[in-house]
C-alpha cells in the first residue's frame, strides 16, 4: 500500500475561473501603452506623467471594451499588458473579487 503524506494530497479544485464568467473585470485597470501593437489611436491616452495608456471612460472601463458583449474590440490589436494578463492569476482572481456583484 502506497502512504501519501498529508502536504502531498491534491489541494481542493479552485472554483473555475474564466473570461466567459466575467465582467471584463481587469479592463478597469489602467494600462500602459509600452509596445506598439497597433492600438488605434482613439482609444489612446496620456496620463498625468506623459506616458501613454489605453483610453479609460468616466466610469472606469477602457473605451475599447464592447459594452453589450464586454469583449474587447481590438483583439487582434490589444496592448502588451493586456496580453500578459493571466487568466486565473492572482491579479485576475482580486479583480474578479473587487467587483463579486457583477456575478450575482
Ligand atoms: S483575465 Fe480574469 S479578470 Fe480579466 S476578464 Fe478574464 S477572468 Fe476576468
Ligand atoms: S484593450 Fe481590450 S483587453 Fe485591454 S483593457 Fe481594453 S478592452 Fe480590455
Amino acid at each position: 500500500m502506497t502512504v501519501i503524506p498529508l502536504l502531498q494530497l491534491p489541494a481542493e479544485p479552485e472554483p473555475s475561473v474564466t473570461c466567459s464568467t466575467c465582467a471584463a473585470c481587469c479592463c478597469q485597470l489602467e494600462v500602459m501603452l509600452i509596445t506598439d501593437t497597433g492600438v488605434p489611436e482613439r482609444f489612446m491616452d496620456t496620463d498625468d506623467w506623459g506616458g501613454e495608456v489605453m483610453l479609460r471612460l468616466d466610469d472606469g472601463w477602457c473605451a475599447a471594451l464592447d459594452r453589450d458583449s464586454m469583449r474587447c474590440t481590438i483583439y487582434d490589436r490589444r496592448p502588451l499588458i493586456c496580453r500578459e494578463f493571466e487568466m486565473g492569476s492572482p491579479e485576475c482572481i482580486t479583480e474578479r473579487e473587487g467587483i463579486a456583484t457583477a456575478y450575482v
